[in-house]
């Protein structure tokens, strides 16, 4: 690490690291790539109630799929609670924070009385001065927020935001349990590992000035914000479980691969030029916060798809094989049934046409099945009696070859072809529903030459039974 530029991602662990989420790490992380800066992953843990270990977990184990490695962390809340502590008594000996011994029904009812007066809803300051207070009583700590002027965030992209300080409340930082409360821990956390960029979601604009007041209290320069836009669905409402996987981990098991959801999600709010696919090191190389999008992005479905298929179509052949493979067991199918080397051609004939993992390995599901599971609509359109006659000539031209390559089938399907005077179409669909089950499916020549010579014949066999059956 070359720089002094250091972000963090925080995210709670009371749910699956979603994709707003995953956009928001992102943009952390390539920042601080391009400047050689440090990465920081923190997880948020102090509301006890909600947080788990099994989010926790899934947290990871979505950074880990994403390939995202974090310079340092994962730090835990529940760990730091002595920092906490410490800054808490610290703002307490300098007269930044107070003892308040009110208690929250006397809290309320001077909110209620502010409302009715027209006034903003907040603490009133009690306790602010008081030197009366029974040690006895239990109390919590609150920072004392200045009563006038203006707290001023220069977002680098909200711009300048201003918050008036008489609209700002004495925020409790310590509760009377002890705990310390969540924007308190994220400003101590902030400042202790020396974060210069926070970049986080604009959801989090509101909080921003209550951090602020933390920093001026202990006389801590603030770092640079970044708040950056929400993604919507296509309907323009906040994206939610209703516009489909929301979960990192979700994609993961659709078949995405990581690299095609890190572009779409880098890209969604950030630009170079009209470029669209992005190697990691091109996004490395290119990014800046600048670039991003002020405006809310909204998230394309079909968008990531293709990308995911362009993705698909360049892979790395064994990355294929093996995803393949590992699908194929994951439905009780045995790999080893084809050759490493057949298992190549299969996932190189279904990359073009295969949008996700998932397509893929359904694509190939025939090539391993025993039995080839017929589609009936498939099956009586074209397994037909009038079809048999020409299906038979070409099952024994068939067994007739002896290499049996792309090239050899082709040369056989032209022969019967020609012989019979019928176009590719009349003889390959009732070819192709026999071996494959159904009417979709790479070239023909190739899928049987795959498929390798036995098992061929055997459906075609199969198909020619069926027809005389009925
Ligand atoms: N823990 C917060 C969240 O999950 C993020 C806080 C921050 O980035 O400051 O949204």
């Amino acid at each position: 690490m070359n720089s002094d530029i250091r972000v963090r991602f925080a995210p709670s662990n009371t749910g699956h690291l979603h994709i707003g989420g995953a956009r928001t790490a992102l943009f952390n992380w390539f920042f601080a790539r391009h400047h050689a800066g440090t990465a920081i992953l923190r997880i948020e843990d102090t509301d006890r109630k909600r947080s788990t270990e099994k989010y926790y977990d899934a947290i990871l184990e979505a950074f880990d799929w994403l390939g995202l490695e974090w310079d340092e962390g994962p730090y835990r809340q529940t760990q730091r609670m002595d920092l906490y502590q410490e800054a808490a008594n610290k703002l307490l000996s300098s007269g930044a924070a107070y003892r308040c011994t009110c208690t929250p029904d006397e809290v309320n009812a001077m909110r209620e009385k502010a409302r009715a007066e027209g006034k903003t809803p907040k603490y009133d300051g009690t306790c602010r001065d008081r030197y009366d207070k029974d040690p006895n009583v239990p109390f919590c700590l609150r920072l004392r927020a200045p009563d006038a002027g203006e707290t001023i965030v220069d977002d680098i992209l909200a711009g300048e935001v201003v918050f008036e300080n008489s609209q700002l409340d004495d925020m409790v930082i310590v509760r009377t349990d002890g705990t310390p409360t969540y924007n308190f821990c994220v400003a101590i956390d902030d400042i202790d590992m020396k974060i210069t960029h926070v970049i986080r979601g604009n959801d989090h604009l509101s909080n921003t000035p209550k951090q602020v007041l933390v920093y001026k209290a202990l006389e801590e320069p603030t770092p640079n914000f970044a708040h950056i836009s929400m993604i919507l669905g296509p309907d323009k409402k906040r994206l939610s479980k209703r516009h489909g996987a929301d979960s990192v981990l979700e994609y993961k098991e659709r078949g995405f691969l990581p690299e095609a959801l890190i572009n779409y999600l880098v890209r969604l709010g950030w630009s170079h030029g009209d470029q669209e696919v992005f190697s990691k090191e091109e996004i490395i190389a290119n990014f800046s916060l600048e670039n991003l999008n002020r405006s809310a992005a909204i998230f394309n479905p079909e968008k990531l798809l293709w990308l995911n298929q362009e993705y698909i179509k360049s892979a790395d052949g064994d990355f294929l094989v093996e995803s393949l493979d590992s699908g194929l067991k994951e439905q009780g199918l045995s790999p080893d049934l084809l050759t490493g080397k057949t298992r190549m051609g299969i996932v190189d004939e279904l990359r073009t046409r295969s949008k996700t993992l998932t397509d893929m390995i359904e694509g190939a599901r025939f090539f391993f099945e025993n039995e080839v599971e017929l589609d009936e609509k498939a099956a009586v359109k074209f397994l037909t009696p009038e079809n048999s006659a020409i299906m038979l000539k070409l099952r024994d031209e068939l067994t007739k070859i002896e290499t049996f390559s792309t090239e050899n089938v082709k040369l056989v399907f032209h022969r019967v072809m020609e012989e019979e005077a019928v176009k590719l179409g009349k003889l390959a669909q009732p070819v192709r529903v026999a071996i494959t089950g159904g009417t979709t499916s790479p070239g023909i020549f190739e899928t049987l030459s795959l498929l390798g010579k036995d098992r061929t014949i055997h459906r075609l066999d199969t198909a020619l039974a069926r027809i005389n059956e009925k």
